[in-house]
């Protein structure tokens, strides 16, 4: 069996994302790029039961080139993000309560905390509705990502996130998911004060910086 390793990587990631809380049962999934394509987790088994063999390979056009279980519905999506940024080597798509109340709502989150502007980038955009699983969705996320940001909502229904690796991808998906209830503490506050136009700057060189990083 081809990629060991990164088999057991997006298996990692996948209980991860449960264990964070990002998701639960079988929703969401964890894909990781490799030389063929992508490595992206089965459809239907819940992250505890996934093993090594049941993580699919595909390219990036969506043939399945090794793997016996149905890749996961939202394999599209991660194909399309993949194909619009070269640099992503992992992205994660998860349903964490508050980002998708944001989706659900269809309300984008502002890089209102430094850490949001230097991880996930100048906005978290709402990509257009389109149904599970269709090429239009696929087609709305990657546009709604653009080439500024690392994540998305995808409208009535979840978050898609992208990194330079999984851990990246992950990382920008609990900072979405604080962030979304930040953002409505603030709001009751009063709502998020500006940041500087000096200190958004700084972050979107840093942002940029992080996104092209050499492993
Ligand atoms: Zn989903």
């Amino acid at each position: 069996m081809r990629h060991e390793r990164e088999r057991a990587e997006v298996v990692r990631y996948g209980l991860e994302m449960e264990r964070r809380g990002l998701t639960s049962g079988t929703s969401g999934n964890v894909s990781l790029r490799v030389e063929e394509g992508v490595l992206i987790t089965p459809s239907s088994i819940p992250y505890p039961l996934v093993a090594p063999a049941d993580i699919v390979l595909m390219d990036l056009d969506g043939t399945v080139l090794q793997g016996e279980r149905a890749a996961s519905v939202e394999h599209k999506v991660h194909l399309a993000c993949y194909r619009a940024r070269p640099e992503v080597r992992g992205v994660v798509h998860s349903h964490p309560v508050v980002a998708t109340a944001f989706a659900a709502a269809r309300v984008p989150l502002p890089s209102f905390l430094d850490e949001l502007g230097v991880y996930a980038g100048a906005e978290v955009r709402v990509a257009g509705y389109a149904l599970s699983g269709t090429d239009e969705l696929a087609a709305n996320v990657a546009a709604a990502l653009g080439e500024d940001s690392s994540a998305v909502l995808i409208a009535s229904h979840g978050l898609v996130t992208v990194g330079r690796d999984l851990a990246a991808a992950m990382r920008v998906a609990e900072l979405v998911e604080r962030g979304a209830l930040t953002y409505l503490c603030a709001k009751a506050l009063g709502g998020p004060a500006e940041i500087p136009e000096s200190s958004r700057e700084l972050f979107r060189q840093v942002f940029a910086y992080y996104r092209t990083k050499p492993d």
